[in-house]
């Protein structure tokens, strides 16, 4: 599990660095309201048993921000302190019931990406809460956060390791050909036939170069591999081409049936079959509905809906 968070590990290590350079910078202590890193609750709790709720409760949100550390930028860091850019999320509250699925519509930068992070724990929130099955999921077991929830994201993030590593991770001691189903059904087991070391190809950072869509399918077949009780689904298929993403697509959406989710989609099927979408704009919610609810409300997502979906009917075009 450490390697879930190895890439803040990472990011951390380079501010202790840099804080270290700067230890002459008197006040740089105080100055620098630190984050502490994620870290996992001395008497860690489980989600309970059963159908899962999600909570966003009055969250609010900054991105801590080590860039701001550099040497160049020391003046600002005495000036801004840790936090150095504005709260992203402005009190982003919402409710998702056990099998229900969320969706999150919005501009580019309005902050999407962002609340879909803070659900596995990538970050803290700031203010308020995130619960999963009504437990904080800073009082939740690393262990129990990933059990409970599968990610696939736009960057399809892999582990510098095994492809059957990357698969087994989210079910250990996994039998052979049940990885290689869910290669199938992620469109990615005749790619993985004709490696070399086949299932024992090292990927990630430094290992076997995958494209973007296929570490997406590969993220994608760890999903189905876990079957989740919770999926957060961030513009899961944006690297695929429109053949796969039709065959992907089908099992992703078997892999959600049942399933409490979390899902940013740019494709207006997906969001239209959605319990609730909220519309997000700089960090807070402008809309919340049905699909039906929000088209007749012929606000924020009637614009969008007229202009962004890549799937809306030529007919609607007009
Ligand atoms: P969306 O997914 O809706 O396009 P994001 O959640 O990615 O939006 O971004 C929301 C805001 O947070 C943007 O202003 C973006 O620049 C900023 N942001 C996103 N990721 C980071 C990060 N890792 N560090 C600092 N700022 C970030
Ligand atoms: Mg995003």
């Amino acid at each position: 599990l450490t390697q879930l968070y190895a890439p803040l590990t990472a990011l951390a290590n380079v501010r202790v660095d840099v804080m270290t350079a700067l230890v002459s910078f008197e006040r740089v202590f105080e100055v620098l309201d630190v984050k502490p890193m994620i870290t996992e609750p001395a008497d860690p709790k489980r989600v309970p048993a059963g159908g899962v709720a999600v909570e966003f409760d009055d969250v609010r949100f900054g991105y801590p921000s080590p860039d701001r550390y550099s040497l160049a930028s020391l003046e600002e860091v005495a000036t801004v302190g840790n936090r150095g850019g504005e709260e992203v999320l402005h009190g982003i509250s919402f409710r998702a019931e056990p099998g229900q699925m969320v969706a999150l519509v919005g501009s580019s930068g309005a902050g999407k990406s962002t609340i879909a992070g803070l659900l596995p724990r990538l970050y803290d929130v700031d203010e308020g809460a995130v619960r999963v099955g009504g437990v904080d999921v800073r009082e939740l077991s690393f262990e129990s956060l990933r059990e409970t929830i599968g990610v696939v994201t736009q960057d399809g993030h892999l582990f510098h390791d095994t492809i059957r590593a990357n698969l087994a991770y989210a079910k250990p001691g996994v039998a052979e050909d049940e990885l290689w189903d869910a290669l199938e059904r992620a469109r990615l087991a005749e790619l993985v036939r004709s490696l070399p070391d086949g299932l024992d190809t090292m990927v990630g950072e430094r290992g076997y170069r995958l494209s973007g869509g296929e570490r997406q399918r590969l993220t994608i077949a760890r999903l189905l591999l876990a079957q989740p009780r919770v999926v957060v689904l961030d513009e899961a298929t944006a690297h695929l081409d429109t053949a796969s993403e039709a065959a992907v697509g089908e099992a992703l959406t078997s892999a959600l049936a049942g399933r409490t989710s979390l899902v940013i989609a740019h494709r207006l099927s997906t969001v239209r079959a959605a319990d609730l979408i909220l519309v997000i704009e700089d960090g807070t919610v402008v809309e919340r509905g049905t699909h039906d609810e929000l088209i007749a409300l012929d606000g924020r997502y009637a614009e969008l809906h007229r202009t962004q979906f890549l799937d809306r009917p030529v007919a609607e075009a007009a």
